[in-house]
């Protein structure tokens, strides 16, 4: 039987930065990972961005971490946290001293369509999408996957409609006016747009796709997508008996309820001041910070993961990077340099900063880290001047 040191349950970005943390401090130590997708690990933002607007696809690939064992394609199916023993997909026994559970989410289905939808997360749905024939393309939901690659794949000259419950692309995230100002930007850069509906069925006939909407229409595709968010992967760690909710639960160090086992990325529910309790967070700076501190903390250096992350997007030649809690709920303060262009979007919670959208503006994340770090109630006078 495999007997190591370090052993990484998946190969996404947060596993990948697990891996490279261990072995800047532990050189020597043994490091394997498994990795339920055949690829080597790789960086998922660009898979609806870059890639279809002409970035090289090689550019996905992350470093290579010295001397890891990787066993790409294979799934760790069962995992005794007593006997620091765990058993894959092959019939592969493997024993540990430490493990990390990076095993992030999985997206949520329809319950029809079957492999007619391609529900997007892999560099294999990339592949599946990017080969799919036919020129049209329907997009169910707006959320961040579903409005990036619909606005990725009309970019790259495809003939989009997209489907969504909301009255307007981004509702839950941004003030009215600027959602509304996303959803007329895809309008008139040519993306056919069915709000308030439904997909409520899917039929194929002669090659082509037709989607039943819950207004009784009909939208006909060559290719079905669907963005409809993601559940934590918490599937093996729940049979091995460790504590879950909605995703692995973690301490202040990444430690889940069993000796030796650690969680991090998509996958981990950890307790976080800035954001207020415990949050699962998914996005690529909390993977690569996250995955990090995991693995300093596997090697020896432990220490609380106080790292408050930011996440971002890019919808057309719109951009944005954000802070703590983006929720059109709260009250928002708007401070625009440009309309809708260029501009902060603060969200207030009793009177305290707890979300900063930086819309369209660039390198001030620190700024807006410290104001949901302060927790303390800010003049609304003051808001327009506290990130220039
Ligand atoms: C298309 C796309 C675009 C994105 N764009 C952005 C962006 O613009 N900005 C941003 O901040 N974030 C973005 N994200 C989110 C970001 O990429 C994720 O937060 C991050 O990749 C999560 O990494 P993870 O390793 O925790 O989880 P995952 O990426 O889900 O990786 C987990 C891996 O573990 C494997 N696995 C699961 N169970 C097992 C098992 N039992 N055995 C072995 N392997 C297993 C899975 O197959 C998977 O490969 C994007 C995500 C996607 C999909």
């Amino acid at each position: 039987m495999p007997s190591h040191r370090y052993l990484v349950v998946g190969g996404g970005m947060t596993g990948h930065a697990a891996a490279a943390a261990i072995r800047e401090l532990d050189p020597r130590g043994s490091l394997a990972m498994l990795a339920a997708e055949p690829d080597r690990p790789y960086a998922r933002p660009p898979l609806s961005k870059g890639l279809w607007l002409g970035k090289e696809e090689s550019s996905v690939w992350l470093a290579p971490v010295p001397g890891l064992e990787l066993a790409a394609g294979r799934r760790a199916v069962s995992l005794d946290t007593a006997a620091h023993e765990l058993a894959d997909d092959a019939g592969e026994s493997w024993r540990y001293e430490k493990l990390l559970l990076a095993t992030g989410g999985r997206p949520r289905r329809l319950p029809f369509g079957g492999d007619r939808v391609v529900y997007f997360r892999t560099l294999a749905d990339f592949h599946r999408l990017r080969s799919s024939a036919g020129r049209r393309v329907a997009v169910i939901g707006a959320g961040f996957i579903g409005s990036e690659i619909a606005a990725a794949l009309a970019q790259a000259g495809k003939a989009v409609t997209m489907i969504f419950p909301e009255g307007s692309i981004g509702e839950r995230v941004y003030p009215a006016e600027l959602a509304d100002f996303v959803t007329r930007t895809f309008r008139e850069r040519g993306v056919a747009l069915h709000p308030r509906e439904m997909v409520t069925g899917l039929e194929e006939r002669g090659g082509e796709v037709r989607l039943r909407l819950s207004s009784g229409g009909e939208v006909a595709a060559d290719a079905v997508v669907a963005g409809l968010g993601i559940e934590a992967d918490t599937a093996l760690a729940e049979r091995a008996g460790i504590r879950c909710d909605r995703g692995i639960l973690v301490d202040a160090e990444l430690r889940t309820s069993a000796p030796d086992v650690w969680a991090a990325g998509d996958v981990a529910r950890f307790p976080s001041p800035a954001l207020g309790g415990a949050v699962r967070v998914e996005h690529e700076d909390n993977a690569l910070a996250q995955g990090r501190a995991a693995g300093r903390a596997m090697a020896g250096a432990a220490g609380p993961y106080r790292h408050l992350p930011f996440f971002y997007s890019d919808l057309f030649d719109l951009g944005y990077e954000a802070v703590g809690r983006l929720d059109a709920r709260l009250e928002t303060v708007a401070s625009w340099k440009t309309p809708f262009r260029e501009g902060v979007v603060y969200y207030l919670e009793g009177g305290a900063v707890r979300g900063v959208l930086l819309w369209g503006l660039f390198g001030q994340v620190e700024a807006a880290r410290a104001l949901v770090e302060g927790r303390r109630p800010v003049a609304r006078a003051d808001l327009p001047r506290a990130i220039p």
